[in-house]
């Protein structure tokens, strides 16, 4: 049997083909750390001495970045954030559990929440709503505007440094075409790891695991132990369906040419690094008329309340 060619002394199990390494499991753990590691220095996410909330679900990515983040800043900087949505059969007890035990388990705190308790109403509530009301507007869109505001909420009243989410490189490809085919510049630059804040009420977010494939935190996750969460999202089939085009045509193409997905948020990094230094001096966002939470450019209220008051909710 080949050895790794990392240790030169394990047995190779794992063939890394964007890298085309053959690795033992060890190895591939230890890498995956030290990418991330890298990758989090490269731009600065996270000075040592600064605190960070880690936004977790119940899912693989969220456990990679409990368990990264726990390797390499001091656990007593970090408190994990877990947001029920409320989807009847998709939000299970024992799932948010697991994921208090394992930040518990790494010295983290954790805290959790719900969009029942934040705005006064579960997913499947504002759903129903929005049925009956004849608005035709995703579940997803509810669920990331209304995640992504409570997130930030948090973050702020916490007073941390960093907000930390788990998406991975998939992720990070999958967004760089969408804002590219629906030629959203400012989207474009904002993804970009030093994109200013455009508000003080905005804590800066960072994404750890950026330069991470998806099946490799699906095999992290399986080699130390972590079952996730199987059950789909009962809305899963209402999901915007460009991204899953793009997503099966980034695959069928990193599939023929490994390493792709990482070559092209390289470049992209770099192409729109100095897009960003142009760009450092932006206005700063307005605030929303109804409740004071930052707002795009041009617009009266935020998309959260828009979205409320779309469906009556307010
Ligand atoms: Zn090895
Ligand atoms: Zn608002």
């Amino acid at each position: 049997m080949l050895t790794c060619q990392r240790c030169g002394i394990r047995p190779a199990t794992i063939m890394h083909k964007p890298s085309g390494l053959r690795l033992c499991s060890q190895c591939f753990l230890d890498y995956i750390v030290e990418r991330v590691e890298k990758e989090v220095k490269r731009w600065n996410m996270l000075k040592p001495s600064e605190t960070v909330l880690l936004a977790v679900s119940g899912g693989k990515d969220s456990f990679v970045l409990l368990d990264v983040m726990a390797q390499i800043h001091d656990p007593s900087k970090q408190i994990a954030l877990s947001i029920v949505e409320g989807i009847s059969g998709y939000n299970r007890e024992e799932d948010i559990e697991k994921m208090k035990k394992y930040a518990k388990e790494r010295g983290i705190d954790f805290i959790r929440t719900s969009f029942k308790e934040f705005i006064g109403a579960s997913l499947d509530e504002l759903v129903k709503r929005s049925w009956e009301k004849g608005v035709n507007i995703s579940p997803c869109t509810y669920c990331g505007t209304l995640r992504r505001r409570i997130m930030n909420y948090y973050a702020r009243i916490l007073g941390v440094d960093k907000l930390a989410t788990a998406h991975n490189l998939d992720d990070e490809v999958q967004t760089l075409f969408l804002n590219i085919l629906r030629a959203d510049r400012m989207r474009l630059i904002q993804s970009h790891p030093k994109a200013p804040v455009l508000s003080e009420k905005i804590v800066r977010k960072i994404k750890p695991l950026r330069k991470i494939y998806e099946w490799e935190t699906a095999l992290y996750s399986y080699l130390k132990g972590f079952r996730f969460q199987e059950t789909e999202c009962q809305y899963i089939y209402l999901r915007p369906t460009l991204r899953a085009k793009i997503r099966e045509h980034l695959y069928r193409i990193e599939d023929a040419e490994p390493g792709t997905l990482l070559r092209i948020l390289e470049t992209m990094d770099s192409l729109l690094e100095k897009v960003v230094d142009l760009h450092s001096n932006l206005p700063k966002l307005p605030t929303c008329k109804k409740c004071g939470e930052p707002t795009s450019y041009n617009r009266q209220l935020c998309k959260v309340c828009e979205l409320l008051e779309k469906i009556g909710f307010y």
